[in-house]
């Protein structure tokens, strides 16, 4: 298994800077894993490369993945390295020099435009602020800008196809699903757009995995084990830690943590005990108060990955209680929320009611806005069609269209000019090609400006916010994950050997499942193992032991600095090896691979370890980040500090009330 880029073979940076010599530097086992095989992107990336030739030293010429984007017309179906792609974030990373960008950027031209608003951030937020400004003001005439080259933020859709099929799969925001429940403002627009949500019980196929006798199971490999070995089944099967290839030690501690009911902290209410549990880690309280072996913690260490992005030497106890980990049952606890619980621990009735899952993700609601704000970009009249329509990009950015979306166009300068009163708007400076650097930039006017991108690069390219505002912003750091899509020839290993979903914590990817089978209108779900599926990975690029925070950093860092020939490398080792049992081979099986890299992911969420005002009931961040700055409102699901779409709708919602003047 490769861990890090500095034990990147040579054959693979190869590929990154000699695409011709990769094939002859690949070791058998490489080949063994279909490393060399044929794939899309791969012949693309040989044919390319050799036409840039010496020119890849320039600073700002594309990488192969951008040409690769600039070749294919339709972001949806490109594979390799996806979300924060190549060419998204390099003009707004070199935007950090401050002064030294600027004098090396070409003077702004002018492109005359000027519209009533212009949101910066084409994920959910914004296409919400722009859908509620021209419901109020249908006349309204919007720009959009985003420096990705496909539309959605977050909400990414990606598609594979084989034999005149199309599978989809989603590249990031998964389903309509808050641990809050809706709003009355996020519920209307989702009516509104025609999603009913009440119907996923006839669209879900959920007896399907059932049906075929497919549990969950756990990966033990043999960098952590010695050996490589899959269990089927759950930690507190006597049957699966009979069959784990745990120490002794480790199984008479796992027995206990699930069988037994000790309470580490006797004579105290439940309040006192939950508000010790919200200052202490689960490891801490596992190993610490419980006295158990540290061991016990592997299984359940990547657990939290899916709400926190960290594990839970990053976790409150209190949090680790309220979503089931085992350990607290001879403790008394009361159910209810306690004080400085984190949101994705909260139970509502109501909110784990309303749920939706698109083939897509949430990407169908991002796709059902644009359908609103420029009808001829994407065909079709009804939710059903939705799924399978092909949206026209071409179309996004129509000369004379009331709505425009103006994709790779990282948005680099925002500022108010003239003086405070009628005449005063706002001069939005963007790149015109994600790729061009300083070099191309141009300028559009405004009325006013609804900044619907992350918080922390807020500040850069508004330097005249208050330098509180720019504080409160930057505390708003990403939560890095990684969702990957894995096309697959056929599931029939994971038939034979009785699993949907394995959870691999020692592994880059730390879980891997068959896609949620889920048909709407024409789009049919794969419901045979002969047929091919989407395959769904996630790692949350973390680093245990240090703080929350500065997990997120290292993971960033980790992410922007892993090339994609390396995760290939351990997506096909990872699932070669889980699934030999079943005759997986990789090199025949896989079929197309989409590594959605979100170094800027969740909205960073208030946690009571290390976020005092969390507590304590003091002013958060985020209510001081997302003040209106004369004709400025600020969006975003950062503005809420809740990694949620329901988040992002409501405050596309505020900001453009804002605007309004509502
Ligand atoms: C992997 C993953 C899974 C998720 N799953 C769920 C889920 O199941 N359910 C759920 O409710 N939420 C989920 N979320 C949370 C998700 O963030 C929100 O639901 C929602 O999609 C966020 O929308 P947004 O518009 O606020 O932000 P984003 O989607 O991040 O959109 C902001 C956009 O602004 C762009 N931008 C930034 N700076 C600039 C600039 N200077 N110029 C131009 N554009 C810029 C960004 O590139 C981005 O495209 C998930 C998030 C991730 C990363």
């Amino acid at each position: 298994m490769i861990k890090s880029p500095d034990e990147c073979p040579d054959w693979q940076l190869a590929i990154i800077n000699e695409p011709r010599q990769y094939n002859a530097a690949m070791t058998p086992d490489d080949r063994r894993l279909g490393m060399g095989s044929r794939i899309t992107r791969r012949d693309f990336l040989n044919g390319v490369a050799m036409g840039v030739g010496g020119a890849m030293a320039s600073r700002w010429l594309p990488d192969l993945d951008v040409l690769l984007a600039q070749e294919s017309p339709y972001p949806p179906a490109l594979t390799g390295l996806r979300g924060s792609h190549a060419g998204s974030f390099e003009t707004l990373h070199a935007l950090r020099e401050g002064a030294a960008f600027w004098k090396s950027a070409a003077a702004p031209a002018e492109t005359g435009e000027e519209y009533d608003l212009v949101v910066v951030g084409a994920g959910i937020s914004g296409l919400a602020a722009a859908y509620f400004y021209r419901k109020a003001r249908p006349d309204a005439r919007i720009l959009v800008l985003d420096n990705h080259d496909d539309f959605g933020g977050h909400a990414k859709r990606n598609e594979f196809s084989h034999n005149g099929r199309t599978y989809i799969g989603y590249g990031g925001t998964q389903s309509i699903d808050s641990p809050q429940p809706y709003s009355a403002v996020a519920k209307g627009l989702i009516t509104e757009l025609g999603i009913d949500v009440a119907s996923y019980g006839k669209v879900l196929d959920g007896a399907l995995y059932k049906s075929l006798g497919l549990r969950p199971g756990t990966f033990f490999d043999k960098e952590s084990f010695g050996a490589d070995r899959l269990v089927v089944g759950d930690v507190r099967d006597e049957a699966f830690r009979g069959a784990a290839p745990f120490t002794d030690a480790v199984k008479r501690d796992l027995a206990r943590l699930v069988t037994e009911k000790p309470d580490p902290m006797p004579g105290l209410s439940s309040a006192d005990k939950k508000a010790r549990l919200a200052r202490i880690s689960y490891k801490d309280f596992v190993v610490t108060h419980l006295k158990l072996d540290p061991g016990v913690l592997w299984p359940y260490q990547t657990r939290t990955h899916g709400l926190f992005g960290v594990g839970v030497d990053a976790v409150p106890a209190q949090d680790a209680f309220a979503l089931g980990l085992p350990g607290f049952d001879g403790m008394g606890l009361d159910e209810g929320p306690g004080p400085g619980q984190n949101y994705d621990s909260m139970h509502s009735e109501a909110a784990s009611n309303y749920y939706f899952h698109f083939p897509d993700g949430n990407a169908s609601v991002a796709r059902l806005l644009v359908r609103r704000l420029v009808p001829d970009a994407i065909p079709g009249q009804t939710t059903e069609e939705l799924v399978t329509s092909r949206a026209d990009y071409g179309k996004l950015d129509a000369s004379g269209a009331p709505v425009r979306i103006r994709l790779s166009s990282p948005v680099l300068r925002v500022r108010h000019i003239g003086p405070q009163g009628g005449d005063q708007h706002v001069e939005v400076t963007y790149a015109q090609s994600a790729t061009s650097g300083p070099q191309d930039l141009k300028i559009v006017k405004a009325r006013g400006v609804v900044l619907a991108c992350w918080h922390t690069v807020i500040p850069g390219i508004c330097p005249d916010l208050p330098a509180a505002q720019k504080t409160a912003m930057a505390y708003a750091i990403k939560v890095p994950l990684v969702y990957t899509n894995v096309f697959i020839r056929n599931w029939t290993a994971f038939q034979k050997l009785g699993v949907q979903r394995v959870s691999t914590p020692g592994m880059w990817h730390t879980s891997f499942n068959l896609d949620m089978p889920v048909s709407i209108g024409t789009y049919k779900h794969s419901a045979n193992p002969a047929e091919p599926i989407v395959l769904h990975l996630t790692k949350s690029a973390c680093k245990p032991g240090l703080s929350t925070r500065a997990q997120h950093r290292a993971g960033r860092q980790e992410l922007l600095a892993t090339p994609f020939a390396i995760i290939e490398r351990s997506i096909r080792d990872q699932l070669g090896r889980a699934l030999t049992g079943g005759g997986f081979d990789p090199a025949r099986d896989v079929l197309g691979i989409t590594v959605n890299r979100w170094p800027h992911g969740y909205a960073y969420q208030y946690n009571s370890l290390e976020d005092e005002f969390w507590i304590n009931g003091g002013e958060q961040p985020c209510t001081v980040a997302r003040k209106p700055f004369g004709r400025i409102a600020i969006a975003n699901s950062d503005a809420a500090a809740y990694a949620y779409t329901d988040a992002a709708i409501d405050h596309g919602y505020r900001a453009a009330q804002e605007l309004l003047g509502g």
